[in-house]
């Protein structure tokens, strides 16, 4: 199956390319430029032109709620079945807006879902699932206006309180075929707009050893400068949501390699609290913490944590990398959805149009490295996701 044409190989714009997916093995058996400018997928020639070919969009920070709102008491008590089924409908909505691989980190429902999409009963991206998240007794989304005991019964996080706790979870997680973990280093905003560091950096430590002894990596959510820094020295591989980022910081994550997921786009939603203190913090992680992540060129993935709530659906993730366009200008941000976002998730020979890589591959119509709107889900005119045509409006029969 040849494809030809403008093509944004994961690392950069090739105005015209030429690569042939095999139909065998759903694998890239070659990326060439080339004169010839017939453009083609799938070895059809398309009558339209402006199309760019991308690799499968990746969002590396999702959570499968179900519940269609932002209430933590719906996100722990609705039924998992009924979970399940409105997840189903944002699965598909996250491939058809040319997303083929999510990462989520923390929920009752993604784990089965990820067994279901490689069983092929499920169309929706590849899962890489976190299982439940990790977090300390009355600690974050932990619903403390229940019974201890009815509280874990019913979560989404493992509560753990002490090194071998902590790591114990991480074994449960990856026992039910977790592929990542989740802490909690710190709140959200709890009321007033406070931060409050969670778990230590000893407990940290284990979740992060724990992880690598499985092979996983490990993401911490991380409010605020001393939940940063004890997720990068616990040794964690992505600090997510990363309010609060410093010079010092940054220097530290960029000569580990630690992966930084802004999750701008769910600030941009929340920016007008009302309360001051909050409203701040996040005026400073939108204008200036991003900026300083791209100037010392620490590797920004893209991350949404959108949750399947109406006012940011699944299937509108692509507004994350449209945010960090707006800092880092479209390649590098092309660069966080795909291929820095495979690395972030540990995901090899995924998130580039390389040979030898799986054919996880997109089109969509205009250039986003001119306007990166065009990645829109209106604008995504063909998926294919190992090397399987998924949708298909570029192609006439
Ligand atoms: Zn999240």
């Amino acid at each position: 199956m040849i494809f030809r044409g403008r093509t944004f190989d994961g690392k950069k714009l090739i105005e015209n390319a030429e690569f042939k997916v095999s139909e065998e093995t759903g694998i890239i058996e070659y990326v060439e430029e080339t004169r010839n400018s017939t453009r083609m997928a799938n070895g059809k020639e398309l009558s339209d032109k402006d199309v760019t070919f991308l690799p499968g969009l990746i969002d590396t920070h999702i959570h499968f709620f179900g519940t269609g709102n932002h209430s933590l008491n719906d996100w722990v008590l609705t039924d998992k079945v009924i979970v399940t089924i409105r997840s189903v409908e944002d699965s598909k909505n996250l491939l058809n807006a040319g997303f083929t691989t999510v990462r989520t980190m923390g929920d009752k429902v993604s784990i089965a879902m990820s067994k279901a999409e490689r069983m092929n009963l499920l169309y929706g991206p590849r899962i890489i699932s976190a299982g439940f998240s990790l977090a300390e007794t009355g600690g974050n989304d932990d619903p403390r206006n229940f019974d201890l005991d009815f509280a874990q019964k019913i979560s989404y996080s493992y509560y753990c309180d002490s090194p071998w706790e902590c790591r114990r979870a991480v074994r449960m997680n990856l026992r039910d075929g977790a592929e990542s973990i989740k802490a909690y280093s710190s709140t959200s905003f709890a009321g007033g707009g406070q931060i409050k560091n969670q778990l230590t950096l000893e407990e940290l430590s284990a979740i992060a050893d724990e992880s690598h002894k499985g092979l996983v990596k490990a993401a911490s959510h991380a409010y605020g400068e001393s939940a940063i820094s004890n997720s990068v020295l616990a040794g964690f591989d992505s600090v997510e949501h990363g309010l609060g980022l410093t010079e010092k910081l940054a220097e530290e994550m960029k000569k580990r390699g630690t992966f930084y997921v802004p999750t701008m786009s769910t600030y941009v939603r929340s920016k007008n609290s009302g309360n001051s203190t909050k409203d701040a913090i996040i005026k400073r992680h939108l204008e200036k913490e991003v900026q300083l992540a791209s100037d010392d060129k620490i590797k920004i993935a893209v991350g949404t944590d959108f949750v399947g709530s109406s006012d940011d659906p699944h299937g509108t993730n692509y507004k994350e990398i449209a945010l960090i366009s707006s800092v880092t200008g479209p390649e590098v941000a092309l660069q966080s959805g795909t291929s820095i976002a495979a690395e972030c998730i540990g995901l090899k020979n995924v998130g580039s149009i390389f040979k030898g890589y799986q054919a996880d591959v997109i089109a969509v119509k205009g250039n986003p490295m001119t306007n990166i709107d065009v990645i829109g889900p209106d604008n995504v005119l063909f998926v294919m996701k190992g090397g399987k045509i998924q949708k298909n409006r570029l192609l006439k029969k």
